[in-house]
């Protein structure tokens, strides 16, 4: 995944701000990245990038070579459920429902070749909640609930798992869980992780660190092998 010559303008009452300007960067397959910089300096908007939840302003982000901006809305809906599964700081899960229907929710309009229920359940055990399948999400903490964010967002099993200050909301303890939670599925299904957060000390866990600052990126530095 690629950003070349990426920028990003938000336009309006006649002032525009650079949230991006001109982004060369490559994520490969399978690394584990986190992406830090001070509040305002354009994480959350690579991040929609890189997602297709919005369009650059110029410049193009790429997949396998393949220049995101020229997908057809229908092509890009089948992208993103091929190849992304994205979380945040507010769960954004249906509060009404279970944990397991929650986790089964980006299978409901899809014809899949495996059984929706017993992939649902697999997730859940992979993040922990092998006992809360039945639980309402109001019954469930606030850790928990980021769980079943993170076995929803993969369920569809895409490449990459982007990930917005999802600890924003927990207490440091429960932020480390889901790292770590992050880092297992990470070596173990070999999906990529990028993970916004403002938490250097998280940051320090991930394989390769972004820095941003006034929409650049300033640093870009990852961990040397064990040998
Ligand atoms: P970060 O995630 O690092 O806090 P953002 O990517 O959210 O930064 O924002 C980068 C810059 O773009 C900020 O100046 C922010 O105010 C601006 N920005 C982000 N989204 C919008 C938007 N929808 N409309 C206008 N300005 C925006
Ligand atoms: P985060 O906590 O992930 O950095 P932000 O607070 O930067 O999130 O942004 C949350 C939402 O508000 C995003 O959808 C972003 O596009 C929008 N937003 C951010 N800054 C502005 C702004 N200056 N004007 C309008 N919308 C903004």
């Amino acid at each position: 995944m690629e950003c070349v010559e990426v920028s990003k303008v938000f336009k309006g009452d006649g002032v525009s701000t650079y949230a991006l300007e001109d982004i060369n960067v490559t994520f490969e397959e399978g690394e584990f990245v986190a992406i830090v910089g001070p509040s305002g300096s354009g994480k959350s908007t690579i991040l929609s990038l890189l997602g297709t939840l919005d369009l650059t302003t110029s410049g193009n982000v790429t997949y396998n070579g393949s220049p995101l901006n020229e997908y057809s809305s229908r092509k890009l809906a089948d992208f993103r459920f091929e190849n992304i599964g994205f979380i945040f700081q507010q769960f954004h899960l249906l509060p009404t429902l279970t944990a397991l229907e929650n986790v089964m929710s980006p299978l409901f309009s899809r014809k899949v070749p495996y059984n929706k229920k017993e992939r649902a359940e697999t997730m859940l055990n992979q993040v922990g909640l092998q006992d809360k399948y039945n639980s309402l999400l109001s019954q469930l903490s606030g850790g928990q609930q980021q769980r079943v964010a993170i076995a929803r967002a993969l369920v569809h099993e895409p490449n990459w798992l982007l990930a917005d200050e999802p600890t924003g909301n927990l207490d440091t303890d429960t932020g480390e869980i889901i790292f770590d939670t992050l880092h297992g599925l990470n070596r173990n299904k070999g999906c990529g992780v990028i993970v916004v957060t403002h938490d250097s000390e998280l940051a320090e866990r991930a394989d390769r660190i972004v820095e941003m600052k006034n929409g650049k990126i300033v640093r870009d530095t990852r961990k040397q092998a064990y040998a």
